[in-house]
């Protein structure tokens, strides 16, 4: 069965110039500029966002969910991302800001940091246990596994089969309502998030009730908790994350969290291609784990948070320093993490290969052929003007019968000068009938 494509990075056309900014920015060449205007090519994206950091007339946007959707739910749970707590400077503690979710409307809270946490130690058990190929790659950021199984198929089996810091902590925030006496359906749960990558992966997970019932953008949230300043009280007994968790939001958290044998981190999407590419040819098999982040500097660095990154890190620095002890998980704990099944990946992982011109080998080796022989006759200098981002990219469409050559605006000036050639060439042709005879004189037949 064919998956249910949903995307939460959409395109205000009104606004769209189809200036082809985008076109060379999306790392899964799902952008293409026709009549004018920018397309999305739904199977191809992946919501990395990196599109509405590059359109200079804001023409794309991300989706998500409002903050009044939580009141379809007698029990309405919130999971702030390690990264929301970025986002507010000196004086806000995370106690603080923990109160004015619940001050906001939602009944609990449940840090995605714990669940960050408690995660870094089943982590860690993998790779001691060597079972799986090295380097094993985060599955924690939805674009990066997106990217894997769209542009990196033969990467998927290095993804960590593991759910992400969100999945588990929404399951333990569900178990925790449900201990409490709430039904499933009773139970809405919300996660504050930083990109819409994660608004994605929680839509197409609608419907399922051990997952997530929405995503609030950070943006949504933020100002309303700055507007509550004077109020907010430092409660405890809901906070329990750590350095450990905490340090997930920005680009290094996650590897410093396991601290286990030579690791790369390495975050911006066009920089996790590079070294995809390096583990895809084998030059990487020295490191036991990659972190991989889709957004520049982390989470921190997603299209849906409002602090400067730079600046987000430097108060992710300062909690880290603050919350410095790790509440460790207690045997019992672990026991009924077993039983809520809270590490189990609910969707596999699905190697797609959209970069697969055909089903059929054959075919598909004819086609790359034709590919090359037009690329032959482009100009090669990627210059987007077509509407596709590469040369290659729209000889690859014009075997797909969705685009035509002569979209090149080189080739369509090399052929109209061509035309034009042969028109002029036939227009100083004169008809035998009107040739001059030897004389000079005009000879019409049977004259
Ligand atoms: S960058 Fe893309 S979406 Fe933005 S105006 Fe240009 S073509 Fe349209
Ligand atoms: S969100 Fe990312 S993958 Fe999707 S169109 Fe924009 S740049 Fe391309």
């Amino acid at each position: 069965m064919k998956e249910k494509l949903c995307h939460s990075v959409l395109l205000d056309e009104e606004k769209c110039k189809g200036c082809t900014h985008c076109i060379r920015r999306c790392p899964t060449e799902a952008i293409r500029v026709k009549g004018g205007k920018a397309r999305i090519d739904e199977e191809r994206c992946i919501d990395c966002g990196e599109c509405i950091r590059t359109c200079p007339n804001h023409a794309k946007y991300a989706q998500s969910d409002p903050l009044e959707a939580i009141g379809h739910y007698r029990y309405s749970i919130a999971l702030p991302a390690p990264a929301f707590y970025a986002q507010f400077s000196t004086g806000f503690t995370l106690g603080k800001l923990l109160y004015g979710l619940l001050e906001l409307g939602f009944s609990d809270v449940y840090e995605v940091a714990r669940g960050a946490e408690i995660l870094a130690e089943e982590i860690k058990k993998i790779l001691r246990s060597g079972h799986l190929p090295p380097p094993l790659i985060s599955s924690a950021c939805p674009a990066v596994v997106r990217l894997a199984e769209e542009k990196f198929p033969s990467l998927t089996g290095n993804l960590l089969p593991l759910d992400s810091p969100l999945g588990v902590a929404a399951r333990i925030a569900r178990s925790r309502a449900l201990e409490k006496g709430f039904s499933p359906e009773e139970i809405g749960v919300f996660f504050i998030t930083p990109c819409p990558a994660k608004v994605t992966e929680i839509r197409q997970s609608v419907g399922d009730l051990e997952r997530i019932d929405g995503a609030i953008s950070m943006a949504k949230i933020y100002p309303l908790i700055i507007n509550m300043t004077e109020k907010l009280q430092d409660i405890s007994g809901i906070q329990r994350a750590s350095w450990k968790g905490i340090g997930w939001a920005r680009s290094g958290g996650e590897q410093e969290s396991l601290d286990e044998g030579e690791y790369v981190a390495v975050d911006g999407i066009h920089d996790v291609m590079s070294v995809f590419e390096k583990i895809e040819m084998g030059e990487l098999n020295n490191l036991v784990y990659c972190e991989a982040q889709a957004c520049v500097g982390g989470c921190i660095g997603g299209v849906l948070a409002v602090q400067n990154p730079f600046l987000a890190k430097v108060n992710v620095n300062r909690l880290i320093r603050k919350y410095s002890v790790f509440q460790a998980i207690e045997e019992k704990e672990w026991d009924k993490l077993a039983r809520q099944d809270a590490f189990r990946r609910k969707k596999p992982f699905i190697a797609r290969d959209i970069l697969k011109l055909d089903q059929d080998y054959k075919r598909a080796l004819e086609k790359y052929q034709i590919i090359e022989k037009i690329l032959d006759r482009l100009p090669g200098l990627d210059c987007g003007a077509c509407g596709s981002p590469t040369c290659r990219s729209l000889a690859e469409d014009v075997v797909r019968e969705k685009a035509q050559e002569i979209d090149c605006p080189f080739l369509l000036r090399e052929k109209m000068l061509e035309l034009s050639r042969e028109i002029f060439d036939l227009a100083n042709k004169i008809p035998q009938t009107m040739k001059n005879d030897e004389r000079g004189k005009k000879t019409i037949e049977g004259s």
